[in-house]
């Protein structure tokens, strides 16, 4: 690394350069939907490893209360669908930061119901946040990592990256995107010590899993457990995954250790998919 913190190793560097090799000291690392689930849990480890953190998402109170329990971090309020707010809200936050030297694309939202109801305006929404929204907040850090000779962009795609599930079209094929984006990006990427993974989750303890439980309910009538039980059934380990979890597998695709692995697809899903 370079005195001002700025990330200098390149991909044929020794690895004692590199600056996942020390720590994530004077890195800026930004989370998108950083506030909540899965995002929140990322952005603890990275804060806890010495980066600083900008959670980016739209709600503004969440964002402050998040950064606020983390030890350098702040909110940035963004839609990542807006091309205009992405660019702005990067702007802030590398003024702060300085420039991004890790990206994790985690904003997504996970409507469920048959395609033949799935309205036009309601497809395009789930393609927006979860595909495009990695789009355009990938476009803007890449050029100042390949600058830099280093970069990490981690997607939080799904299981829905790597299979399909019924009722849940524009979800399954937002993430089947979300992971051809990862390795058309990966390719691209290749040498200039950047790298570009996908991290597929099966069902997580979030808010997520629990809107498409009360989805179950309001739709089928079942009860709350035993909607629960037939998504956490899709999971041979039969239980749900912590964001813990996922927040540890994005560490180590942050680490030097991890610097071969690009355009991957990790499944964390207990054999759900393999
Ligand atoms: P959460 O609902 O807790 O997190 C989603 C986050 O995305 C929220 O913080 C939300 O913040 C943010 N977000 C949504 N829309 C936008 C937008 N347009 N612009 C910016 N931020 C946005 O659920 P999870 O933690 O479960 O989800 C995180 C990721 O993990 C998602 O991509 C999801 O698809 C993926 N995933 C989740 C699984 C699960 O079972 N929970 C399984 C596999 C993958 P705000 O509303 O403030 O904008």
């Amino acid at each position: 690394m370079s005195e001002d913190g700025t990330p200098t190793a390149t991909a044929t560097d020794d690895r004692a350069d590199d600056p996942g090799q020390a720590g994530l000291a004077g890195l800026h690392a930004v989370v998108t939907g950083g506030a909540t689930g899965i995002g929140a849990a990322v952005a603890g480890r990275l804060a806890r490893a010495g980066a600083a953190v900008t959670l980016m998402a739209r709600n503004a109170e969440r964002l402050a209360e998040a950064a606020e329990a983390l030890p350098a971090a702040a909110g940035e309020v963004c839609d990542v669908t807006d091309e205009g707010g992405v660019r702005r809200a990067f702007d802030h936050a590398v003024r702060r930061f300085g420039p991004v030297a890790i990206l994790v694309n985690n904003a997504g939202i996970a409507p469920t119901g048959p395609l033949a109801k799935t309205s036009l305006a309601d497809w395009q929404r789930v393609l927006d946040v979860n595909l495009t929204g990695a789009f355009l907040c990938s476009r803007a850090v890449i050029p100042a990592m390949v600058e830099a000779g280093w970069g990490r962009i981690v997607t939080i795609a799904s299981t829905a990256g790597l299979k399909a599930y019924p009722y849940a079209s524009a979800y399954v094929a937002s993430k089947h995107g979300a992971v051809g984006l990862t390795r058309a990006m990966a390719l691209e990427l290749a040498s200039t010590g950047v790298t570009a993974n996908a991290v597929c989750p099966g069902y997580a303890d979030t808010d997520i899993v629990a809107a498409s439980v009360r989805t179950i309910v309001e739709k089928t009538g079942r009860e709350a457990d035993e909607a629960l039980a037939a998504l956490v059934k899709a999971n041979p380990q039969k239980r749900l995954i912590d964001p813990q979890e996922v927040a540890a597998t994005v560490m180590w695709l942050c680490s030097s250790d991890a610097r071969s692995v690009t355009g991957q697809a990790l499944a964390v899903a207990g054999g759900e998919v393999m």
